[in-house]
């Protein structure tokens, strides 16, 4: 049996990058992952302009660059958004087979097994993982980067309760004949969430992102569905409000029947009491990404704090002290991610009479400083901590 330093239970973005530069750093590193060869993880693939900023090394994965795009209000009025600064979209077979690949090239072992928490054993040197094909590893440090339905996180933090999930599901679809493709983030009329259609290289993306309390399924795909023919037909010059098909869809129902594939997974939206009292690492084990519950509980966005909770603990584990890593994100983007968990009920509440998504989003058509603030959230350099603070001081500006 082979023996390594970490043992890391996922390829995803965090634990691919993990591994990249815990072996950089000179660690005897083994990266196992249980997904079939060419099946994606479920995901919108869109990744920020700040995360592009903090590794520029992403933009060699191939992928499609955004420098526009149109936010819809829940009554469908829309906002165009000019970026400063592009973000991305991958899909995440090309994404995520591109971090594996700088894992493997900077040296860690990439083993394709599926690893169940209930083989994982503590022994007096470490740990000893078992594949479901009996082949065995053991290692002096456990990595649990196995995504939102971490076994790991479950043995060793303990399960999240319901409430703290999110429910994205959405499909993949062709693009539009003409290659018009916008890339558009419309808020749900009368739910918590908002609707996505990301055009990747070869392939649309569209979504649903809300909680998963209030998770219908048959309201909200017929939602989505609305959502989607109204896209296309907008593609094709129709005038249409989205949510509402208001000439023949059939065509294009039929023909997206037809040819696209649905997908559905889970996101982590931790409450604020649980961001409080959350414990991430522990003696001689971490999680990272969505094992640990790092995506923002406001926008689902998980890919960022996946690669930086990945960088944390490896900058944590290679001075010595791993268990700082607790420290570190708690003070990288600890308060952040608390504050949007803070902040999740009045963004997808009412404010004046009216969801607070159409009032931000009515506003930032009049309002230039407002709708720039609003371009920094979607790429990432806005936090929510002085997010009130922002909007009222570029509000009081003159328009
Ligand atoms: C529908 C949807 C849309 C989303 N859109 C966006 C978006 O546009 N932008 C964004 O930033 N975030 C988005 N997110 C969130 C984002 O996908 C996650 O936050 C991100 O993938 C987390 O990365 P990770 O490496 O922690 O986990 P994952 O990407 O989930 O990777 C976990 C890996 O572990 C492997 N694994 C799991 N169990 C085992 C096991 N027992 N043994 C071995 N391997 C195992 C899986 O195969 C997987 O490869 C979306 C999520 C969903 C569900």
């Amino acid at each position: 049996m082979t023996q390594f330093n970490v043992l890391i239970v996922g390829a995803g973005p965090a634990g691919s990058f993990a591994a990249e530069l815990l072996a950089r750093g000179g660690a005897k590193v083994a990266l196992f992952d249980g997904r079939p060869e060419g099946e994606p993880k479920p995901c919108g693939g869109g990744v920020t302009a700040k995360a592009l900023k903090a590794w520029p090394q992403l933009l060699n994965a191939v992928g499609r660059t955004i420098t526009e795009l149109d936010l819809y209000s829940p009554s469908s009025k829309r906002l165009h958004l000019q970026l400063e600064e592009p973000f991305a979209i991958y899909s995440r077979i090309a994404f995520d087979g591109y971090l594996r690949d700088r894992a493997r090239d900077a040296g860690a072992h990439v083993i394709s097994q599926k690893i169940s928490a209930r083989k994982i054993k503590r022994t007096d040197s470490g740990w000893r993982l078992k594949s479901d094909s009996s082949a065995e590893w053991s290692g002096a440090f456990l990595i649990g980067a196995d995504g939102a339905n971490s076994g790991i996180a479950k043995m060793l933090a303990g399960p999240l309760p319901p409430s703290d999930m999110e429910v994205a599901f959405g499909y993949r679809a062709p693009l539009p004949a003409n290659n018009a493709a916008p890339t558009v983030v419309a808020f749900l009329p009368g739910w918590v969430g908002y609707a996505w259609a990301f055009p990747r290289p070869d392939h649309m993306s569209f979504g649903i992102a809300t909680t998963q309390d209030a998770f219908a399924h048959e309201p909200l795909d017929d939602l989505l569905w609305r959502f989607m023919i109204g896209y296309y037909q907008q593609c094709e010059g129709e005038k249409v409000k989205f949510w509402q098909v208001n000439s023949d869809g059939t065509r294009i129902h039929e023909h997206l029947r037809a040819t696209s594939e649905r997908y559905a997974a889970r996101i982590p939206g931790l409450a604020a009491t649980t961001w409080d009292s959350r414990k991430v690492c522990g003696d001689a084990w971490a999680l990272l990404g969505d094992a640990a519950g790092f995506a923002d509980p406001v926008t689902g966005e998980g890919i960022y704090y996946a690669l930086r909770s990945a960088e944390l603990f490896g900058k944590a584990y290679l001075t010595g002290a791993p268990s700082s890593y607790e420290q570190r994100w708690r003070e990288d983007f600890g308060a952040d991610l608390l504050r949007a968990a803070q902040m999740r009920r009045r963004f997808y509440g009412n404010f004046w009479g009216a969801p607070f998504t159409e009032r931000m989003i009515e506003f930032a058509r009049g309002h230039r400083g407002v709708k720039r603030v609003l371009g920094d959230l979607v790429a990432g350099e806005q936090g929510y901590v002085d997010l009130k603070k922002k909007l009222l001081k570029s509000a009081l500006r003159p328009v």
